[in-house]
């Protein structure tokens, strides 16, 4: 369709310029002089009302005595005297008449001749160069469509550099080698080196995988070829092998080079996996890719980059050495790696000086990149929209929850009753997590309704961690019983706000007992061989690898930790019911309240955070 569109432009162009040229020979405009009969003619000039003739080939331009012009034709190869002679025009009256013969401008002569073949012939190649195109691109669509749109990121726009991407010093310092591979794969191969073939980079979403690609092409200087695997995936059986072979045929050709290949989990997924059947189209392009990356030589320059954020579900055979055998690993940026990617983001956007991006990392756990990058966009655009010239501290936290949980709805009706419920629920988790030696610190307690959740605690590690013990889970699993516990304490009745809190406690007690070895009954071993079934995509299906007497075992540990850890939540509420009725007031007056406020409530209540013995 769009290409109909074009072509139709073309015409209409193509038109345009054929009556340009026409109308610098067909001379348009002025008074046009009457045409007349060569006859009359002859009888005007046997009366004497002639006074002279341009003769311009066959054509005649007249002045008649009155001083008006007119123009006639005579027949071609008979000369102006000839013709009036035959007419019976007499010498002596055609002797009166001033006969200047014109010769033709030779350029105006030919073109006045050939144009219009000319033009003719250049309408009809046009048409039928149109013709056959249209009808190229109709029947034979299937098979334009091997032709891959490789993109070449270009020099200027899309460059990144290393510099750009912060934090990811190993990731960094991986893909560095592999440009010095490039820039001088002679010094690596001079020594007997293999350059790697396939470079693997795998994170979560948001943390700079297709980033770090694109520094590394800005980086490298040589052709960089970038493809997400979806559009490998066509519905035309063979398409997305082809698109494959071309790709690499062109990224040879322009060795060295790299090829890209973003988000390959789209088409590396497991061979055999999913239900119904394998997807041929999928298979047969990941085999595709095995193929070409098998086929390289020694010294074929080229580098495939791919990226995945589930390495989990790639297809084995994509990572045996040869193949994508270096892998770089992008973790979730720590604090120090969160205030530099929001250091990166704010050039350009003018910061208040009250800003202080290191409170806002502390903030931000488990933020990736692309949170950060859109949270100081967030807050520039909110700026703007109240008419400032500078982002604030405030709007940069203001921010976070609109990116943590999707845009707020304070426009949500929610009725006292369920404002008071949601209150009571939230004050719940903040008490007992600060009556908590184990738990970590309330940031923030909030009943204002974003994204999914009804309301949320907010509780933030002091660092980032990456070893949690026992007591804390145990802490965990407490502060997620303190909304239930609240609820049931002041209402004697509870909500379904407690369903996923009840859930994920249920899921931590479990994988305290089967996979942490945290309880002493049973011992340090992991229950349910975890067998990575190829299977949905390789959902982790647990096989039971234990009796059905230990299984009791389990389930009456799982209950255990949530009994003792329940019940130390209600003892936490109960005890100090002052405190919650004090915090959920108010939540339900103010509806947010920042860390410092709330521990300011607390004040007065004697409150000695304790550990739970279990
Ligand atoms: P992925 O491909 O891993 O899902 P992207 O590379 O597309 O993530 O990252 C999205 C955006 O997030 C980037 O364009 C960049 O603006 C920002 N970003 C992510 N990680 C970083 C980082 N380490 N440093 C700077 N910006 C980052
Ligand atoms: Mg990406
Ligand atoms: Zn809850």
């Amino acid at each position: 369709m769009k290409n109909l569109g074009k072509n139709l432009l073309g015409a209409f162009a193509l038109l345009v310029v054929i009556a340009f040229i026409f109308s610098l020979f067909v001379n348009i405009g002025g008074p046009t002089p009457k045409t007349i009969d060569i006859s009359q003619v002859a009888s005007d000039v046997s009366a004497g009302t002639v006074k002279n003739i341009t003769v311009n080939g066959n054509d005649l331009t007249l002045t008649l005595a009155d001083g008006t012009q007119a123009t006639s034709h005579k027949e071609s190869d008979a000369s102006l005297t000839d013709t009036m002679k035959n007419y019976g025009v007499t010498p002596e009256a055609l002797a009166k008449v001033d006969v200047s013969v014109q010769s033709q401008s030779g350029f105006n002569y030919w073109m006045g001749l050939l144009l219009p073949s000319v033009i003719t012939i250049i309408v009809m190649i046009a048409l039928f160069w149109w013709i056959f195109r249209q009808a190229r691109t109709g029947a034979n669509q299937a098979m334009s469509f091997g032709k891959i749109n490789i993109r070449l990121f270009s020099a200027n726009r899309d460059q990144a550099t290393f510099k750009d991407v912060a934090g990811l010093k190993e990731a960094k310092e991986e893909l560095e080698e592999v440009v010095d591979f490039l820039r001088h794969s002679k010094k690596f191969l001079d020594i007997g080196a293999r350059i790697p073939r396939g470079v693997l980079l795998m994170g979560p979403p948001g943390t700079g995988k297709t980033l770090l690609a694109r520094a590394v092409a800005g980086e490298s200087g040589v052709p960089f070829f970038h493809l997400s695997a979806s559009e490998f995936v066509e519905m035309f059986v063979g398409v997305g092998a082809s698109r494959v072979r071309d790709l690499f045929a062109t990224a040879k050709k322009a060795s060295p080079s790299i090829i890209f290949i973003d988000e390959i989990d789209a088409v590396g997924r497991e061979r055999g996996a999913g239900l119904g059947g394998g997807h041929d189209e999928r298979e047969q392009t990941l085999n595709q890719i095995l193929v070409e990356m098998d086929g390289f030589d020694r010294d074929t320059n080229v580098i495939v980059m791919a990226a995945t954020n589930r390495p989990d579900i790639l297809d084995p055979a994509l990572l045996r050495p040869g193949r994508f055998d270096r892998r770089v690993i992008l973790d979730i940026p720590d604090m120090k790696d969160r205030e530099e990617i929001m250091k990166i983001h704010s050039k350009g956007k003018p910061l208040d000086k009250n800003v202080d991006l290191k409170t806002v990392a502390i903030r931000t756990p488990g933020f990736s990149g692309a949170d950060l990058a859109n949270l100081i966009n967030e807050a520039a655009i909110f700026a703007a929209r109240n008419n400032r010239k500078t982002v604030t501290q405030e709007d940069i936290l203001d921010s976070i929850e609109k990116v943590m949980l999707g845009p707020a709805r304070k426009s949500r009706v929610i009725t006292t009753k369920e404002k008071e419920i949601t209150a009571y629920h939230e004050a719940g988790h903040a008490l007992v997590a600060a009556s908590l030696k184990d738990a970590d610190p309330v940031h923030k307690v909030s009943i204002i309704s974003r994204g999914m959740a009804g309301g949320y605690t907010l509780k933030l590690p002091m660092e980032d961690r990456h070893l949690k013990t026992r007591a804390e889970f145990l802490a965990d699993l407490a502060v997620s019983f303190g909304g239930y516990a609240a609820e049931s304490l002041v209402f004697k009745d509870v909500s379904t706000g407690s369903s996923s809190d009840i859930k994920e406690a249920t899921d931590l007690a479990r994988q305290m007992v089967t996979r942490y070895g945290m309880s002493e009954k049973l011992g340090t071993r992991t229950f349910g061989a975890t067998q990575e079934m190829v299977f949905l995509g390789r959902e982790l299906t647990a096989e039971k690898d234990y009796s059905e007497t230990v299984g009791t075992e389990i389930d009456a540990e799982i209950n255990k930790l949530i009994k003792r850890t329940f019940d130390f939540a209600k003892k936490a509420i109960s005890s100090q019911r002052g405190a919650l009725d004090k915090i959920a007031k108010a939540l339900i007056e103010k509806e947010t309240l920042e860390k410092d406020e709330f521990y300011a409530l607390l004040k007065n209540f004697n409150l000695k955070p304790t550990a739970i013995t279990a």
